[in-house]
């Protein structure tokens, strides 16, 4: 929508979206960043600071995706930056291993008990697809169940029923996947045992991992019904098939060992990304010791990354998950006091516009689902309003506010962000819900 006429106020953004589109595809190195979803043109941000992003005309916003989830401690956060200067004078990369790599293993492995042994790749999409090699070996099976809505990045076998992304452009997988690949993985409805019994029975002994966002961002937030994580957990072990918990989002988000600390269950192997390279590109696949040793140089699984465990990556992450750990009784429940104050405030000023809206939120990730019904799967996140979303989100960003672009897409929150921003947040919303309702 970059023929749009500029506002004066983002007259070089404007001119940077035009530039970008020459050398890009849509102008963008990631689709959900160009803004079709919600119309109107993507501010180009210069800087960030705490809880705001400064854009190339110098307008403020209160940011509330947060990098796609990584930024939970505000943007320029000294400490990390500190980290990532250190590190860089000794060099960027040395494709050889540093001391980093087990000090941030450490961290992890303490926050997540679940993990006996990880492998640090560069991005969420390498984990996943991994995690998943992994699972077939270990079980010599093909099949993979997984969630209609749960995006686990954008590997050809994941990219079935894979929500946000491809849900905002409405392309069921995407061109390019082979059938015989896509055929490997099932889609199942979210929150629903009994299709998930209904697939074992149908595919007996034939079924590898069952993966899962345990707390679903990607279509939107959507929390897993009580006993959901533990039945699934129940029938994987039941069937032999791995238990692949995909806590690229929620990892030290929903609280500091993720879903699997906040629902008290067990995993076979699970994905970290976004918070745990605090900002740089880093993921990890990890678990049961017996499945990773299936990795050369050990077993017969081949998976590798010239920069994997990055010493820069290393550090941010270093410096992101220590200042978690050391300040988690404080930051956790922050976060959650915060959240909840600006998504139920705001919420508020819906039901007093007589907009109808259902709020999903889980700690510091919620969504605004512009709809009346419950959301408890991808097929009822579906039935919301996403027009109505889209002038929403054009409203609050007029106003200063940064939504991400899309209502699949959950909001975040970080520890930078207080009072005197959840309030600007709910006094943008009370003028965004009447222009929502001017259609
Ligand atoms: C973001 C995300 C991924 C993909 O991570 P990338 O670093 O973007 O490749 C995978 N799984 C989940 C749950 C995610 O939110």
């Amino acid at each position: 929508m970059s023929s749009n006429v500029p506002t004066p106020a983002r007259i070089r953004s404007h001119a940077l979206q035009e530039r970008a589109e020459r050398f890009f595809p849509g102008g963008v190195n990631s689709p959900v960043r160009a803004f079709r979803a919600v119309g109107g043109a993507p501010p180009f941000v210069e800087r960030g600071e705490g809880a705001w992003l400064i854009d190339a005309d110098g307008n403020r916003y209160i940011d509330y995706f947060g990098s796609w989830g990584p930024m939970i401690l505000g943007h320029a956060f000294a400490p990390v930056v500190e980290a990532i200067e250190r590190a860089a004078r000794n060099s960027a990369s040395f494709g050889a291993s540093t001391a980093a790599e087990a000090d941030l293993a450490e961290r992890i492995v303490a926050c997540y008990p679940a993990i006996e042994k990880l492998r640090f790749v560069s991005s969420g999409t390498e984990a996943t697809m991994s995690a998943i090699r992994l699972a077939r070996a270990a079980t010599g099976r093909k099949i993979v169940i997984k969630f209609e809505g749960c995006y686990h990045g954008h590997a050809d076998g994941l990219l079935v029923k894979a929500g946000s992304g491809v849900a905002t452009f409405g392309i069921p997988g995407s061109a390019g996947v082979p059938e015989e690949i896509a055929r490997l993985t099932h889609a199942l409805p979210y929150n629903d045992l009994a299709a998930v019994d209904a697939a074992f029975d149908a595919h007996e002994g034939k079924i590898a991992a069952v993966i899962l966002e345990p707390v679903v961002g990607n279509a939107g937030c959507i929390p897993p019904a009580p006993e959901y994580l533990a039945g699934l957990r129940e029938i994987t072990e039941r069937e032999g098939a791995l238990l692949i918990v995909d806590e690229v989002m929620t990892g030290f988000r929903v609280a500091l060992g993720g879903a699997l600390e906040l629902y008290g269950i067990d995993a076979d192997l699970v994905t970290l990304g976004k918070i745990v390279g605090g900002g740089l590109p880093v993921g990890v696949f990890g678990g049961k010791r017996r499945f990773m040793d299936l990795l050369a140089p050990l077993g017969p699984v081949y998976q590798a990354g010239t920069l994997s465990g990055n010493p820069l990556a290393m550090a941010a992450g270093i410096a992101t998950l220590g200042y978690l750990q050391e300040h988690a009784a404080e930051i956790y429940p922050r976060l959650e006091a915060t959240a909840r104050a600006v998504a139920e405030g705001v919420a508020q000023e819906a039901a007093k516009a007589q907009v109808p809206l259902t709020l999903n939120r889980v700690g510091s990730m919620w969504t605004w689902f512009f709809q009346s019904g419950t959301v408890t799967n991808y097929e009822e996140a579906a039935r919301s309003d996403t027009a109505a979303f889209g002038r929403f989100h054009r409203a609050l960003l007029e106003q200063g506010i940064w939504l991400p672009p899309s209502q699949f897409e959950a909001a975040f929150l970080g520890n930078a962000h207080g009072d005197s921003e959840i309030r600007a947040t709910i006094d943008a919303a009370r003028v965004a819900f009447a222009a929502v309702k001017v259609t």
